[in-house]
């Protein structure tokens, strides 16, 4: 067995990959930005989801399920909500509630486990006022016209996350400033409510209503659930600059901390055959409509051949390399029986991989070898190439049809029933010597005639079970 090795991850904020190393092994604590919910949730928002949850996996193997916080928030206060509750006559909880329902059934198909906890931004509107409170006395945000807007000279190492100076973020910013801000860089905080916009009590004394800016929320919530510092902190690159830097600006300078999480991880772009997914190319494809089409475990795979880091180029044909793998995965399971015990224990090999800055295409060419020896030899490797594929997040009990009875299925013609009984005698035979080209020869012949022969093992014996049916 080969030496097990710590976890390597890359720091975006060092910029090379670095052993982690948590603030305190009992309690290993990731935050990781989560959806606004307004619409149903695109393939781009769902990488993200599968990538920190195979992390999230990863962590409770390694630290112990009990020992490992996993936040992922959910906004509810934002513009483009308030926009289409308006557009389509209901409440904005109404359509908070519903889109949060949807993306929930949506990534439970793609195999994604419960964070531990899932915080909402409406129900943290306090602790966000606190943390402005407390940027306001230290000197580091302002109130100017209803607003209160975080001062960004007032940091001098913001922008370390994106790797930009202030100069150069202050020639980039767009022309048109509003004119309560000192700096052009200066980003919002708090601001007033429209007529019609949800509003809360302002804090700073200000005395009409309001609400919070984007950033704040995911600062409230990680301190609150996680503590002023904590490990890691993920999201899509495209959070890098504003969201992460702001976050962190706000982070730090409110608790006085010189980070706010020790690594930050980042996922890559996602395109759409070849380019940019947006609505106006009419490329833009949802978790719901795939799941429409592809099982949950296709997508899942899919997005996991490629390494988090890297773009993903989703097309129609990986999908369909994906599905032609886990079909031939799911006839090795049938082959094998599909049985998978509750101790069984993942491959090494897949850990290692994952542990090296999650190498999930290793983990999955390690899952190709295994599946390899389980055709090669059904008793040996087959719970250990389930128990891989299972903790890699895959619905491998799916991959193996459910057993029918035999007796359930009627058949009128005792010709027909003496014929396929022989049948699945032999090929009971013929597996039993290992000799699986003619086991499964017998099984294509049966199919031919609209029998669909189903193994299973009897847990009490191990044995191999076959029942049979006709198909419709
Ligand atoms: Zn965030």
């Amino acid at each position: 067995m080969a030496e097990a090795h710590s976890l390597m991850l890359y720091n975006t904020l060092t910029r090379r990959k670095e052993e982690f190393v948590p603030l305190d092994a009992q309690n290993v604590r990731m935050y990781v930005c989560g959806p606004t919910v307004y619409d149903y949730a695109h393939i781009g928002n769902a990488r993200p989801v599968v990538v920190f949850d195979v992390l999230f996996r990863l962590l409770r193997q390694m630290y112990g399920e009990k020992h490992v916080t996993y936040v992922r928030n959910i906004t509810d206060v934002d513009d483009k909500i308030n926009a289409r509750a308006a557009e389509e006559g209901i409440s904005i909880r109404e359509l908070t509630e519903r889109t949060a329902k949807q993306f929930h059934e949506d990534i439970k198909a793609l195999g994604v486990l419960p964070p531990t906890i899932e915080p909402r931004a409406t129900e943290h509107i306090e602790e966000m006022k606190a943390l402005i409170e407390e940027l306001i006395a230290s000197g580091h945000a302002y109130v100017a016209e209803g607003h209160v807007l975080f001062d960004v000279p007032s940091m001098p190492d913001y922008g370390k996350l994106s790797n930009r100076s202030l100069d150069e973020m202050a020639a980039g910013a767009r022309v048109e400033v509003a004119p309560y801000k000192k700096d052009p860089m200066d980003f919002v905080l708090w601001k007033p409510s429209k007529p019609g916009e949800p509003s809360w009590p302002s804090p700073a004394g200000i005395a009409e209503p309001g609400r919070p800016g984007w950033h704040i929320e995911c600062s409230a919530m990680a301190g609150k659930h996680l503590g002023d510092i904590f490990d890691i902190h993920g999201g899509g690159i495209d959070l890098v600059f504003p969201h992460h830097e702001n976050e962190i600006a706000q982070s730090r300078c409110a608790h006085g901390t010189d980070v706010m999480a020790r690594y930050w991880l980042h996922n890559g772009f996602l395109q759409v055959e070849g380019e940019k997914m947006s609505k106006s190319l009419g490329n833009f494809i949802t978790i719901h409509d795939l799941l429409k089409e592809w099982p949950g475990d296709v997508v899942r795979f899919n997005m996991l051949r490629t390494h988090y880091r890297q773009p993903i180029d989703w097309t129609r044909k990986g999908l369909e390399e994906s599905k032609a793998t886990l079909d031939r995965w799911g006839e090795i399971s049938d082959r094998i029986g599909g049985a998978l015990t509750k101790h069984a224990l993942p491959d090494i090999g897949v850990i290692e991989a994952l542990k090296d800055d999650l190498n999930t295409p290793l983990a999955i060419t390690r899952l190709h070898e295994l599946a390899k020896e389980c055709r090669a030899n059904a008793d040996g490797a087959s719970e250990t190439w389930l128990a891989s594929a299972a903790f890699l997040g895959f619905d491998v009990a799916r991959w193996h049809s459910p057993v029918q009875s035999a007796e359930l299925v009627e058949v009128t013609d005792p010709d027909l029933a003496n014929r396929v009984k022989s049948l699945v005698a032999q090929r009971g035979e013929a597996r039993k010597a290992k000799n699986f080209k003619e086991a499964d020869r017998i099984r294509d012949e049966l199919a031919a005639t609209g029998v669909v022969l189903k193994d299973a093992k009897d847990p009490a014996t191990g044995e191999i079970v076959t029942t049979w049916e006709l198909a419709r």
